[in-house]
């Protein structure tokens, strides 16, 4: 299977891959507050499913200079995920899972009000947003009909 090696400073930290992936994501992450790290994270989409997993290898922080290479390679053997959950639910801060909005992100105790769809759920205000943004495009005529 195709996979992706990522060495920091020529060590090696992960090799990600999966038979059932979808894709896979690397982010480098750098903010204005200094943080400066790395992420790897894919989506697997299994037989039975519509909606894809998604699966978290690595997030490490980095230091200036740090050299990160990053490779795709074949390899029967690949790293396990460190983390892994649906798409329509995300961790909360007690590291448990939690229905969430498939637009914002957002977990159900940190919104008013989440709809649960089959494969997403939105949250009030990601459908007020997409009200708003409906009645601007003239597909609504802002009123609801009887
Ligand atoms: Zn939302």
């Amino acid at each position: 299977m195709k996979a992706l090696k990522i060495t920091v400073n020529g060590e090696r930290r992960v090799l990600a891959g999966h038979q059932d992936a979808a894709s896979f994501i690397f982010s480098y992450i750098s903010t204005p507050r200094g943080e400066t790290a790395y992420h790897v994270s894919g989506h697997l989409l299994r037989k039975d499913q519509e909606v894809a997993d998604y699966v978290e290898w690595k997030h490490e922080d980095l230091n200036e200079d740090d050299e990160v290479t990053l490779a795709v390679t074949e390899a029967k053997a690949v790293d396990l995920p460190k983390r892994q959950r649906p798409t329509t639910h995300d961790w909360n801060p007690q590291g448990e899972l939690e229905l969430s909005c498939s637009f914002c992100g957002n977990i159900k105790s940190d919104v008013k009000y989440l709809v649960k769809g089959s494969n997403g759920n939105i949250c009030d205000k990601c459908t007020a947003l997409a009200h708003e943004i409906m009645v601007d495009e003239g597909v609504f005529d802002g009123e609801a009909k009887s």
